[in-house]
């Protein structure tokens, strides 16, 4: 996403949550508690001539300042655009919430691994030892590496998983000299799990902020590569870098290497791989290249990054093949898209075709939409190579889309993607949509051996309500929508993870009251897809709007869920029919009647208002609608536009003041 660059105003920042500082030269802010690089300050260089810093949260960058001659002379004369902030704020709290849940997993398979290597020995099993000590795998970059050797091999142990009878011993689980060394009790607790850090690109870094940022505010972080194409934009980088304490200090900083040549500085006697190569490139890692080669140098397993940034100018569909490639099994993927103009609006639906593999809609859902077809875009790039999406959080926000996925490398997986995958029939006018789905599964568990079976099938089609040209509830125009991606869109325990570590890190995230209400919102949504404005749909009766309490109290009383959604506001999700929600206003027309004389033949407030009910609606107060509306939970759940110039920067401008892509 692009930084936003403008000239400084004293226009009212309306939006508390949004904390922007201009710093005069230069105490970097100060790193949180938790914070990988927590003594840096004192090696922090003053604020070269000619660049004003800007701080963020624990990281300071350099602008070029403007001449003297400039009308923002004299003053901070530019700055990144804080509503962006909320991005980046929210990214750390994502790769946080992902970090700690894969080392929970990579923990829980290895002492799995040494619980059964433990049974094996009790049970006699001599096959079990020392059988495939010469074929140990190495550890994969990117895998979990603590200090020391013992934790180097701790993380092979860990590693070994696909080998698991050739499995090198984990750290503290002593060797077994012979088959006749006496074998572990049961109950023996087991040693210490390694701690698994991760590596990260960000493949589209310009300034470096994100990078900065990650470094020093993500605890688990092994190295995080920062790349960009132009060779000025690295310059900033490395700057950046280096203004923030973060340039390599050399392998000759690390103990125990005084009179060592360089290349005899090697892991072992308390020296780790990742030590040597953090003291030798550092912890950010500036590279400068085409981010889909740099990717694709980097699709071998043992190559592959736990976690990408692709935070592009536009869209991030001509990344996403080489990211796919190049993402760890289990590792997350984090993706911004700013063309909402072909995402979200309906003037290009064939670029949405032909850039996300599904067409936009015109439709007051266009914003889920959105989400939706880069899902499908994201799915269907992964499937290509065996592997599958599990969404974390979709959002969308302001003027773009971010999402984090989770990929994973599973055939069962990827044979599901149909199913996932549907287009709508919508109603050019009242707006209700048709799910047909391209895939149907079925399960089947076997009475011999208690496995589930799955078949896959064509479904059938049209689906139910669409039986002609016509729109059977208004007599409008089915358009067409997709295919896009319509599983959920969120994963419910991510996102109840990330609220718990915002509440628990607030000092951290100057944007963390809009992060909770937003995270709020989405964590209780209801998971059918799409929402409708009670608003917009009580025009389309020319009937005036009950409150939406009343609405989500009939929907609750006719048995279904409700809730917001994140992307619009007054909004209501409902898996209720749309002939139902339709029945509803019917409902309320009863005792708020409808001038009809404003209501012209042949309209389509005509057609539904003489449409007989098909449902029993009750608009008594529904005890729950309060609850599940989000009314009585104190959070920002919407935000307003933050402030005067905001709205989505323009695109790179090299040599200009920092207006680029990336932040
Ligand atoms: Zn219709």
């Amino acid at each position: 996403m692009p930084d936003a660059v403008q000239p400084q105003e004293t226009a009212p920042v309306q939006d508390k949550d949004v904390q922007m500082q201009v710093e005069q030269p230069a105490q970097p802010a100060e790193a949180p508690d938790h914070a990988a690089a927590p003594d840096q300050a004192a090696d922090t260089p003053a604020v070269p001539e000619g660049f004003v810093p800007y701080t963020e949260s624990t990281t300071s960058i350099l602008f070029a300042a403007p001449p003297s001659s400039s009308s923002q002379a004299g003053s901070a004369p530019v700055f990144l655009n804080p509503v962006q902030q909320y991005n980046r704020d929210l990214s750390v709290v994502a790769i946080r919430t992902w970090s700690e849940a894969r080392q929970r997993e990579k923990r829980a398979f290895w002492e799995e691994g040494l619980r059964r290597k433990r049974e094996r020995k009790r049970a006699g099993g001599a096959g079990a030892d020392g059988k495939g000590k010469g074929k140990k795998r190495k550890a994969q970059d990117g895998e979990g590496v603590e200090v020391g050797a013992e934790a180097d091999k701790a993380a092979e142990a860990a590693e070994a998983k696909r080998v698991e009878d050739k499995a090198p011993e984990p750290a503290g689980e002593p060797a077994s000299e012979t088959a006749a060394a006496p074998a572990p009790k049961g109950d023996e607790p087991l040693p210490p799990a390694p701690t698994y850090k991760f590596s990260l690109l960000e493949a589209l870094s310009a300034t470096g902020l994100r990078a900065i940022r990650y470094a020093k505010e993500l605890p688990l972080l092994k190295f995080v590569v920062a790349n960009d194409l132009s060779a000025s934009a690295v310059k900033d980088i490395e700057r950046n870098v280096a203004f923030n304490g973060l340039a390599p200090k050399g392998v000759f900083s690390l103990p125990g290497t005084e009179g060592l040549k360089e290349e005899d500085v090697k892991p072992g006697g308390g020296l780790s791989k990742a030590d040597i190569d953090e003291a030798r490139l550092g912890k950010v890692r500036v590279n400068e290249g085409d981010a889909c080669v740099y990717m694709y140098q980097h699709r071998h397993e043992d190559a592959r990054f736990d976690c990408i940034d692709l935070d592009p100018y536009g869209s991030a569909v001509p990344f996403l093949d080489a990211a796919m490639n190049a993402i760890a099994d289990g590792g997350l993927m984090c993706v911004t898209c700013t063309d909402m103009g072909v995402l979200a609006g309906h003037n290009y639906p064939e670029k949405a075709f032909t850039h996300y593999g599904g067409v936009c809609v015109n439709a007051e859902y266009s914003h889920e939409v959105a989400l939706r077809l880069v899902l499908n875009a994201l799915a269907t790039t992964a499937a290509r190579y065996g592997r599958y999406i599990e969404p974390q959080l979709s959002l969308s926000i302001d003027f773009y889309v971010r999402l984090f996925i989770r990929v994973r490398t599973a055939p069962k997986e990827v044979k599901a993607l149909a199913s996932k995958t549907s287009l709508i029939y919508y109603c050019h006018t009242c707006q209700t949509p048709h799910w047909q789905s391209f895939g149907r599964v079925s399960e089947k568990v076997s009475a011999k051996t208690g496995v589930t079976n799955y078949s896959y099938h064509v479904p059938a089609g049209p689906p139910k309500g669409v039986d002609g040209e016509r729109c059977g509830e208004c007599g409008g125009k089915f358009h067409i929508g997709g295919p896009m991606w319509s599983a959920p869109l969120h994963n419910r325990e991510f996102v109840k993870e990330m609220l718990e570590h915002v509440e628990d890190n607030k000092k951290d995230f100057a944007t963390h009251e809009r992060i909770k209400g937003m995270l709020t919102v989405a964590l209780n949504e209801c998971e059918a897809p799409l929402y409708f404005s009670p608003a917009k749909m009580s025009s389309l009766f020319n009937a005036v709007c009950p409150p939406l309490q009343t609405f989500g109290s009939a929907l609750l009383n006719g048995g279904y869920t409700i809730s917001r959604s994140h992307a619009v506001a007054g909004s209501i999700k409902t898996d209720a029919p749309r002939t139902f929600v339709h029945d509803v206003i019917r409902e309320w027309i009863k005792t708020h009647p409808v001038k009809m004389s404003n209501v012209k033949d042949g309209s389509p407030a005509k057609v539904l208002l003489g449409k007989e009910m098909r449902h029993e609606v009750s608009l008594a107060h529904h005890p729950e609608a309060g609850k599940r509306l989000l009314d009585d939970v104190k959070v920002v759940r919407y935000q307003m536009n933050p402030q005067a110039n905001w709205g989505p920067a323009r695109a790179a401008v090299r040599g200009a003041p920092p207006a680029k892509k990336g932040q």
